[in-house]
């Protein structure tokens, strides 16, 4: 594919991230319908140039778990990437639109991803950075693929340098400013699953507190907030909302001393250092193996802390293998 801007027919808006937006698009020469993410950086011309040399990487990218590319090109100044289109969408819209996803479509998810991870790793020594839902997609056929890994070293600088970095599934040890590693990801995997089979944002029992929360002004009008005593769905809904808002906010230039408005997410940060990493609950509601696996994932010790490659061998994984859960019969459902 020789790929520019006059032959992609936008077709329709997908979402908006901090990065950028995604499009559904049609590549009218040949037919092909594509996403395509258009990724605005505030960088010189010659290191945008570098980006789109080192996104070249996507192409070799062979994997069923792994989206493939199409291409990427430059449209000055954004930088834009086709990749294969997912129906489905990605899980962070599954589940806000159905609710608390099967445990067993769950650990086919933990599949996916750990065999993702472990291609992107051993083949190409790349560490993903940013697993969350919204970067995990599904389509029809039932197919489950990782987006948005980390191929391009200046594009992590750009986007670093924009702050955008910050996330709500950030491993302990990356908020203590370590190097990435790929039991980060693990860590960030485990917060992933708590929050589809719970159908939540799993740090609402921990970040509920409206003293953390009581600068900002915004929030007093939520739902919930007058409440004194709130549903976990209507504090995690708040939460979850301010916590994106921030970090949007944050990529927007607001400065880290803002004023009460980021000193939250610096609170949510505090909260994921100190206390103890969420859980599969309530006990008894989910497999034994499931449970298991994610407690392995959200050890805040990354020594302690399997890589994707071992995880692979746990005991929800083979039970996973030999589920005989059809997803894509389930991705008919909705
Ligand atoms: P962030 O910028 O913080 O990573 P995000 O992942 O939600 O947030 P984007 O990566 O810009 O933001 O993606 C926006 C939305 O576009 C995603 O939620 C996803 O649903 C959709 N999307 C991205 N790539 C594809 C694709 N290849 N096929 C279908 N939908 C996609
Ligand atoms: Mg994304």
């Amino acid at each position: 594919f020789d790929l520019r801007d006059a032959d992609l027919k936008k077709l329709a808006e997908l979402g908006q991230g901090n990065g950028g937006s995604v499009e559904k698009v049609e590549h009218v020469p040949t037919g092909t319908i594509m996403a395509k993410k258009i990724v605005l950086i505030d960088a010189k011309s010659s290191v945008r140039k570098q980006i789109v040399r080192e996104l070249e990487i996507m192409h070799e990218c062979r994997s069923e778990y792994i989206i493939s590319c199409f291409g990427s090109y430059l449209a000055e100044p954004n930088i834009c990437i086709c990749m294969e289109f997912m129906d489905k969408g990605s899980f962070d819209g599954i589940y806000k639109q159905i609710g608390a996803i099967d445990i067993e479509a769950v650990s086919k998810v933990a599949l996916s991803v750990l065999e993702g991870l472990t291609y992107l790793y051993d083949v190409h020594r790349i560490i993903h950075r940013d697993i969350k839902p919204s970067n995990i997609l599904c389509n029809s056929e039932g197919a489950i693929k990782l987006i948005d890994f980390g191929v391009s070293g200046e594009l992590i600088n750009s986007i670093a340098n924009t702050f955008v970095g910050t996330s709500i599934y950030m491993s302990p040890e990356r908020i203590q400013g370590a190097e990435y590693s790929v039991k980060s990801d693990v860590w960030s995997l485990g917060i992933t699953l708590v929050e589809l089979a719970l159908g939540r944002f799993p740090f609402s029992d921990s970040f509920s507190d409206d003293d953390n929360l009581s600068d900002l002004d915004e929030d007093r009008e939520s739902p919930g907030w007058h409440n004194k005593t709130p549903t976990h769905r209507d504090s995690f809904a708040m939460n979850a909302k301010t916590a994106k808002r921030l970090s949007k906010r944050k990529s927007k230039g607001v400065s880290l001393n803002g004023g009460g408005m980021t000193m939250s997410i610096i609170e949510l940060m505090h909260q994921i250092v100190r206390e103890p990493a969420p859980r599969l609950t309530p006990e008894g509601r989910f497999p034994k193996e499931a449970e298991h696996f994610v407690d392995a994932c959200l050890l805040k010790d990354p020594d302690e802390r399997q890589t994707p490659k071992l995880l692979l061998t746990s005991a929800w994984m083979d039970m996973a293998r030999a589920s005989t859960f059809d997803l894509k019969a389930w991705t008919s459902t909705f």
